[in-house]
């Protein structure tokens, strides 16, 4: 049993990602499983070296070990080309010259959060066509997705289901721009370490379909999934990457090492109360039956 956590360093980890880290060693260290670290910077801009040396740091400082060197998507560009070169090669693929005004266009239906579902203009193009539009622009890649429902039953939300060519649409997986997109990294990168189970945070519940599609494409097994709520302050907020007074420099100021994991553990329904706890006494005493489904809240203010 491998589990994960997969940060991705564009902003300091904030208690809601280290609650995401917790849950995600917990439920590995208590099943007798490994634990990897990978670093999430494949959009290499967005996310400098430093902030990843301190997710690290974070993540060491609270007493999280794990079984290999982390990984580094930004160094893993061979490895999705060829991903993408086999996904090309059966026919999956298709050069997408849209800009972005074209994909943001007013009729544009979207998935419900702003994201436009692609309505497959280059998805109809001639090899004339598209041999004329690369003299000029460089395309994107987009994955050509099937008329079908992918059903994912996730250990924490139970069942979910998207079909894929209406709430989704053909999706990128490699920008114009040469970077690669989150959803064939993250798939590659699983497959390719093992991981057997993915906890991480419920906004991503939604692209758990098409990461399933794009296994079942490259002929990889699907691992258990765990989405869990997003962690709220005490006043109900969700936290963001931007909530300073939430960092770990500034809480390690305050609190132990020891306060910081019962307090995360208490948020998630782990401890019936807000105290001290170590790292292994939550291994010992895991169990996701406990976990909270609905909002998990900090159970004081900073
Ligand atoms: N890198 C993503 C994040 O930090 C998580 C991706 C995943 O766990 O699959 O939100």
């Amino acid at each position: 049993m491998i589990g994960r956590f997969a940060p991705t360093p564009s902003g300091r980890l904030h208690l809601g990602n280290l609650l995401c880290a917790m849950l995600a060693y917990l439920s590995a260290r208590s099943q007798g499983g490994q634990f990897l670290l990978r670093i999430e910077d494949v959009d290499i801009p967005r996310c400098p070296r430093a902030l990843a040396q301190q997710a690290i740091d974070d993540l060491r400082c609270l007493g999280f070990r794990w079984d290999a060197p982390p990984l580094y998507q930004s160094e893993r560009s061979g490895v999705y080309q060829d991903a993408l070169n086999r996904l090309r090669r059966e026919g999956h693929v298709y050069p997408c010259f849209c800009t972005r005004a074209q994909l943001h266009a007013a009729d544009a239906p979207n998935r419900g959060d702003d994201t436009p579902v692609y309505g497959g203009a280059c998805a109809r193009l001639s090899a004339e066509e598209i041999a004329e539009k690369m003299k000029t622009r460089r395309p994107a890649y987009r994955l050509r997705v099937p008329d079908e429902t992918i059903a994912v039953c996730d250990r924490h939300y139970g069942l979910y289901q998207e079909n894929l060519a209406r709430d989704c649409g053909d999706f990128i997986l490699r920008r114009s721009d040469g970077l690669f997109g989150y959803q064939l990294a993250v798939v590659v990168d699983d497959a390719l370490s093992g991981v057997s189970e993915i906890v991480r945070g419920h906004d991503i519940l939604s692209s758990t379909p098409r990461q399933i599609y794009l296994q079942r494409l490259l002929g990889f097994e699907t691992p258990e999934y765990a989405h869990i709520p997003l962690l709220e302050d005490a006043q109900g907020r969700r936290l963001a990457k931007r909530d300073g007074d939430t960092d770990l420099t500034a809480l390690a100021k305050r609190f132990s090492r020891e306060e910081i994991l019962g307090m995360l553990a208490c948020s998630a329904g782990l401890l019936d109360e807000n105290r001290p706890a170590t790292m292994e006494e939550l291994i010992d005493t895991f169990d996701w039956e406990k976990v909270r489904t609905e909002d998990m809240r900090l159970p004081l203010s900073f």
